[in-house]
């Protein structure tokens, strides 16, 4: 380790520490603490919160960055710095008084979209979204430089090097391609899915998903499982990864796919290697990738047929009474099923990234200023009208049904389409080496596991999104490889020539 470094070191473990216990926190309550015991853990977390703050931004460890020459120790300390400067660059960007006004706002404006939400009433939220709106162009204007302004310095805080210039490119590829395919789908005969609608005992269910969990290679004994309201997932070191998972009586895949979506998540954190964990590398590349790891088990892998053949026969055994006359191919047929619905958690795959496209679209527009706040209600619904065929009933199930943007995450969605296409061209250069079908026919998911671990679970963010893409496939991003792949499987799927 170089002298430098060394100085740094008990900043970076403190800011680890303080940034584990918040993680716990929030951990806790997503699952277990009591309704209660909000206001007053709040004080708690908000007082770790200003610690970790001022670890960070001592003026000692800002004297100990400059002293760091750009070509001094290793590669991992390099990646290091250069990490902690960016954040650093963007935290100092903004006023302390604005940051904190902005942390009230935030607040505030969460607890008035779950107001607007419930009662379907856009007005309530209105005024907040406005604030929160103007809040983040100020922020753009701090965070530009040359090569970056505007909404590309949000998108930035997300996925970097995704600017609008090539996202306009992905989502109208996205669109030119996916639309009239879904509209062709729209003509064919649905495919019969009831009997996933059924009662399914929960404690089954969580048997099964457990299992699951452990088929697809989730360390029980550095993870654990764990049900929330939505589920996620959270780490704060290789050795100790948690999920959460959902179960509805009456939706027996609901709780399978997530489970699968979180422990794709979860692998890649409990693969990191040991050492960038409890680094400030000890986590996903970006917010891509990481929804390229969860999105790829979810479905390349766990929607595929070739999966459920070994494994199917469990679920019967479970559940004989609701599926003992569904054959295998009708329960694949059902689980790929496409239907253009208003939610979009709730979205097949073939449909989600024309959610996405909405909220990029209106976003865009947001930042721009090309919009007035009012008028968003209704161009949702006609963005819904024009790509999935469908309008909304309410502002609830419509503008309404996401938080993001009352916690002021301008920015983030355009990252979980991304993730899609990573994951397609991950899955498309994996082919190439593997006979996926038959690895899956065969039960075997180390196969495929070991791949995603050599090429992109173990380095943490030691390596850069773009970086990882291209080191593993050959090649840079490249939409086509998404399209490619859904327009294959759903063509097949519902007999479109
Ligand atoms: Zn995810």
């Amino acid at each position: 380790m170089s002298q430098i470094f060394e100085q740094l070191m008990p900043y970076l473990e403190k800011h680890m520490a303080l940034q584990t216990a918040l993680a716990l926190f929030d951990w806790d309550d997503a699952t277990l603490a009591p309704k209660e015991a909000g206001e007053q853990t709040a004080k708690v977390i908000g007082i770790l919160a200003e610690e970790d703050f001022l670890c960070l931004t001592n003026p000692e460890v800002k004297k100990i960055l400059e002293k760091f020459e750009a070509k001094e120790g290793e590669e991992k300390e390099q990646a290091i710095i250069r990490k902690i400067k960016k954040s650093l660059r963007k935290t100092e960007a903004i006023p302390k008084e604005e940051k904190r006004a902005y942390a009230e706002l935030q607040s505030k404006s969460q607890k008035a979209w779950q107001k607007a939400k419930k009662e379907n009433d856009f007005s309530i939220f209105a005024p907040y979204l406005k604030e929160i709106i103007a809040y983040n162009k100020k922020f753009a204007s701090y965070g530009s430089t040359k090569e970056q302004t505007g909404y590309d310095v949000l998108l930035d805080n997300y996925e970097e090097t995704f600017p609008v210039e090539v996202l306009d490119i992905f989502f109208d590829k996205l669109k030119k391609e996916l639309i009239p395919l879904l509209q062709k789908i729209q003509k064919q005969p649905q495919i019969e899915d009831s009997f996933l609608h059924q009662k399914y005992e929960i404690e089954k269910q969580k048997e099964f998903n457990r299992f699951l969990a452990e088929y697809i290679g989730f360390n029980f004994n550095r993870g654990v499982m764990a049900e929330s309201e939505h589920p996620f997932t959270t780490s704060w070191h290789n050795h100790d990864v948690r999920i959460t998972t959902h179960y509805y009586e009456e939706n027996l895949a609901s709780a399978i796919f997530s489970t699968i979506h979180e422990s794709g998540h979860a692998i890649y954190e409990q693969g990191i290697e040991d050492q960038y964990t409890q680094t400030i590398l000890g986590e996903g590349a970006s917010c891509g990738i990481h929804e390229s790891q969860s999105r790829f088990m979810e479905n390349m892998i766990g929607r595929s047929r070739a999966f459920w053949v070994p494994i199917y026969g469990k679920l019967v055994e479970l559940f004989p009474k609701q599926l003992k006359e569904v054959s295998l191919d009708q329960f694949v047929a059902a689980i790929n099923r496409v239907q253009a619905d208003e939610i979009r958690t709730e979205a097949d795959e073939l449909t989600y990234c024309l959610h996405i496209m909405v909220r990029y679209e209106l976003e865009k527009l947001m930042i721009n200023g090309e919009v007035e706040v009012e008028e968003l209600p209704r161009l949702w619904n006609e963005k819904y009208q024009e790509y999935l065929g469908i309008t909304p009933e309410n502002d609830t199930v419509g503008i309404l049904q996401d938080v993001h943007w009352s916690m002021g995450s301008m920015g983030y969605f355009p990252s979980y389409a991304l993730g899609n296409a990573f994951a397609a061209q991950i899955y498309a250069k994996m082919q190439k080496e593997i006979n996926v079908e038959e690895e899956l026919s065969k039960g075997n998911i180390k196969a495929i596991r070991e791949f995603l671990h050599q090429h992109v679970h173990q380095y943490g963010a030691f390596k850069e999104a773009r970086e990882i893409l291209k080191e593993t496939t050959k090649e840079e991003f490249n939409p086509d490889y998404f399209i490619i792949y859904l327009k294959e499987k759903y063509k097949k799927l519902y007999g479109i020539s």
